[in-house]
């Protein structure tokens, strides 16, 4: 059995990220940018008019003494035809480029017609250089950073991204996931166990969890038996990541380490001291294209859910560039005994509570007890020993995302 820290540290070093590939910028939300996206273009394109109103020129307007003569109109969607001459004024709507010549638009409401429709009037002293017009590039420049490399492309980002002109983008391929249900007690969880059967829940809640991040094959249940687990394990070192659950203690009927020792996965650990979890299987699975991590997650439902979190999502962090899951900190609001010889990490619900986060370890009877999962959005993480915890004493809590 190894510690925490060091199962941790031979996980960070067994997990390369997955080649970079090119996507349209609209699949691309979710994904992490494998490198910087520069923009193609200047935003705005040209000189653009912020308002409905008249291009005019400052130091035209000061000569003329404020009145200036009607020489056109420019509608957003077109580009002028002729430059702004002195003494004139030209009608721009709002998105329309600004002529040359121009340097500042007047809102409709601040100009005077005097019933003349061929001239108006302007007060020179309300009109200031560069009013209402967003210069070209002013937003960006071709060549600068619109996003950097290892952002989260998020749906507010999609427009942004076309805006400056990129239709594709470099992100970290979904990584294709199987899981692969075992356990001779197991019935599918929409029908009815038989005598001494239980519920497959471990199957769909790993689905689940993992369908946020990844392209899920489900392989369904395998009995505890080799053959049937030989050929399913088989088809599931296809994909990028093979979870397992169950099988991987130490009973007679715990097949899954030796079946993935035959079919050539490589054990990196197992057995972790921590609770729950303590049971945990990892190996990769090398000379083969893609080469696969594989996880065997303990059977019972909690233990199933934090070495998911622990170890699955990290894993799944690292193959798309990133780096450890940051642990948040939070305040307890309850005093909290913990017994053991492991580290603990405690099902609970975290919340923000004005200045700090605070966290509630839920009542929980061990890792058969998925009762509290309901409630459950983090794992409240403490320290081998006996030790009983302060309410209000800062503790590290596991968030329950890759993200
Ligand atoms: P195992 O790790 O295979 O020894 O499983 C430990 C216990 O977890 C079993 O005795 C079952 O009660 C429970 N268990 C195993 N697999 C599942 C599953 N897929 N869904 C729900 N409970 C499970
Ligand atoms: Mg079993």
């Amino acid at each position: 059995m190894i510690d925490f820290a060091t199962a941790q540290a031979q996980l960070a070093q067994s997990v390369r990220p997955l080649p970079a590939i090119p996507i349209g910028v609209r699949q691309a939300v979710g994904r992490r940018l494998a490198s910087d996206v520069r923009a193609a273009c200047d935003v705005p394109p040209f000189d653009k008019s912020m308002m409905d109103g008249y291009a005019v020129s400052h130091r035209s307007l000061a000569t003329s003494g404020g009145r200036l003569k009607l020489a056109g109109k420019i509608v957003a969607g077109q580009m002028p035809t002729r430059p702004l001459e002195p003494g004139q004024a030209i009608v721009v709507m709002t998105g329309a480029p600004v002529p040359t010549g121009a340097d500042a638009v007047v809102m409709l409401e601040h100009v005077h017609t005097d019933g003349d429709s061929d001239h108006i009037h302007v007060s020179a002293q309300e009109v200031r250089t560069g009013q209402h017009i967003l210069p070209a590039g002013q937003i960006f420049s071709a060549g600068q950073v619109v996003v950097p490399a290892g952002r989260l492309i998020t749906p507010q980002s999609v427009g942004l991204l076309l805006e400056t002109g990129v239709p594709n983008v470099t992100v970290y391929p979904l990584p294709r996931v199987a899981v692969l249900t075992t356990g001779s007690e197991l019935c599918p969880a929409e029908s009815e166990p038989g005598p001494g059967q239980i519920r497959n829940t471990n199957g769909p809640l790993l689905v689940s969890l993992l369908s946020q991040y990844a392209q899920v094959l489900d392989l369904g249940i395998a009995r505890d038996q080799r053959d049937e687990l030989t050929e399913l394990l088989r088809r599931g070192l296809d994909a990028d990541m093979l979870v397992v659950t169950g099988g991987v203690s130490t009973g007679e009927f715990d097949l899954v380490p030796g079946v993935l020792d035959r079919l050539g996965v490589t054990p990196v650990f197992h057995k972790v001291a921590l609770k729950p979890g303590k049971p945990i299987w990892f190996g990769v699975a090398e000379g083969r294209e893609p080469r696969c991590l594989v996880f065997g997650l303990p059977g019972n439902p909690v233990s199933s859910l934090a070495c998911c979190v622990l170890f699955v999502f990290q894993a799944l962090r690292y193959l798309a560039g990133g780096d450890r899951i940051p642990y948040r900190r939070a305040r307890l609001t309850t005093d909290h005994l913990i017994r053991g010889d492991r580290p603990t990490f405690w099902p609970a619900a975290a919340e923000d509570a004005g200045e700090h986060a605070m966290v509630r370890p839920l009542t929980w009877l061990g890792s058969a007890d998925q009762r509290c999962l309901a409630e459950t959005n983090c794992l409240a993480y403490f320290p081998r020993g006996d030790q009983t915890y302060g309410a209000g004493e800062s503790i590290e809590v596991v968030p329950l995302s890759v993200w």
